[in-house]
């Protein structure tokens, strides 16, 4: 958590507060309803993924939920992401897959973190005792070992009695689009891939290959568990409906003023007041997370009603058309929320942005106030 995070939690809570600087509400609540959702419809496990800070969310926070509310095991992508889970006291068993062969993997298996192995160099460089997912790459094109290495790989794992290979690993690349090709053919490579280890004679207990889309849509990619990142914070990448909102963003009024038709707003003036209105200023901009892209597009709820935001969205303010309805410095503008109360979401930010709801998410800048709840 940065300084000023630390900062913004040290100073009495209250809706005061909130009211008086650009804040992010993250409603742990609704990433625990999001949790008992995916334990209620997978058979297996339920893989708790917080990587890049649990999506903007804060990661320790996030964790602990999910884990109190079925989830069993954590997943990061890089182990210095993993440690730092360990370093806030969070034992559960944590799983690392991005990481280069030089990764130190000898505090990976002092701090009892899992790793997963795309390569034969990555499984040479291992400390002894490490525990370990082969990951096998079933249609990404990316990560993971190519199928013509799998038998290699799987052979020289079974040679290692210092490494315990207690799972196998994949990921789809289509799974948002389930009837796509893709996906089956990801789920063949799988099987295939589990059936050479098995023969290889090593004993995955862990076989996992859904994550947040395959487990909502494919009950044949199930397996022993499901890795569940975006879903957490109420991202169905195949459509809106089952999942529960997380995050709420709003910051104050620091200035409103009335101008004249023919005023330009912000840099390069690519909005031109069309006639007198009212303007308010808004301490929140791209370095914030609010994307460049969904400049003269967005929109925010000031005083229950959809106002659009006007000019550049800038590095750290964003300025918004009042029009001739009151409001006034102070006055609580929310950017996004849960949409419950007629403000927009994270998903329409990301379709004014040309994006996805994670890019909003993980692009969410350390200069908000974080406020848990
Ligand atoms: C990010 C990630 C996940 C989680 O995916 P979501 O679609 O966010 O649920 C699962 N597995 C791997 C390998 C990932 O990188």
């Amino acid at each position: 958590m940065t300084a000023l995070a630390d900062v913004a939690r040290s100073t009495p809570s209250g809706e005061g507060e909130r009211g008086n600087r650009p804040t992010l509400a993250v409603d742990l609540g609704a990433v625990g309803a999001n949790v008992r959702h995916f334990a209620r419809i997978t058979p297996g496990e339920v893989m708790a993924v917080v990587k890049a800070d649990a999506f903007g969310h804060g990661a320790a926070g996030v964790a602990r939920t999910a884990l109190a509310h079925g989830a069993s095991r954590l997943g990061v992508t890089s182990l210095d992401e993993a440690l730092a889970l360990r370093f806030r006291h969070i034992d559960a068993p944590v799983l690392s897959w991005l990481n280069p062969v030089d990764a130190n993997w000898g505090a990976a298996v002092r701090e009892g973190i899992e790793v997963a192995v795309p390569s034969a160099e990555h499984l040479a460089a291992l400390a002894p005792g490490a525990r370990v997912h082969l990951h096998l790459d079933c249609g990404t094109g990316r990560d993971g070992a190519e199928p013509a290495a799998w038998p290699g790989l799987c052979a020289a794992a079974a040679r290692r009695p210092d490494v315990s290979v207690v799972g196998v690993m994949g990921h789809l690349s289509c799974a948002d689009a389930p009837s796509e090709r893709g996906d089956a053919s990801g789920r063949e490579i799988f099987g295939w891939g589990v059936r050479v280890a098995r023969a290889a004679g090593l004993d995955p207990v862990h076989q996992h290959l859904a994550a947040t889309a395959a487990t909502l849509n494919d009950p044949l990619s199930h397996h022993t568990m499901s890795r569940i990142g975006a879903g957490l914070f109420g991202i169905d990448p195949s459509g809106p409906g089952r999942l529960t909102p997380t995050l709420t963003l709003t910051a104050p009024l620091l200035g409103v003023r009335t101008v004249s038709a023919g005023t330009g707003v912000g840099y390069g003036h690519t909005w031109v007041a069309p006639r007198t209105t009212t303007l308010g200023l808004v301490g929140v901009g791209y370095a914030d997370g609010l994307p460049r892209s969904a400049s003269n597009r967005a929109q925010v709820l000031v005083r229950g009603r959809r106002r659009p935001l006007v000019g550049r969205i800038s590095m750290d303010m964003s300025v918004i058309d009042l029009g001739t309805e009151g409001a006034q410095m102070g006055d609580v503008v929310t950017v996004f929320g849960p949409g419950t109360a007629g403000e927009p979401t994270v998903a329409e930010w990301a379709s004014w942005a040309g994006t996805i709801e994670h890019e909003v998410m993980t692009g969410l800048g350390p200069r908000l106030a974080r406020r848990m709840s």
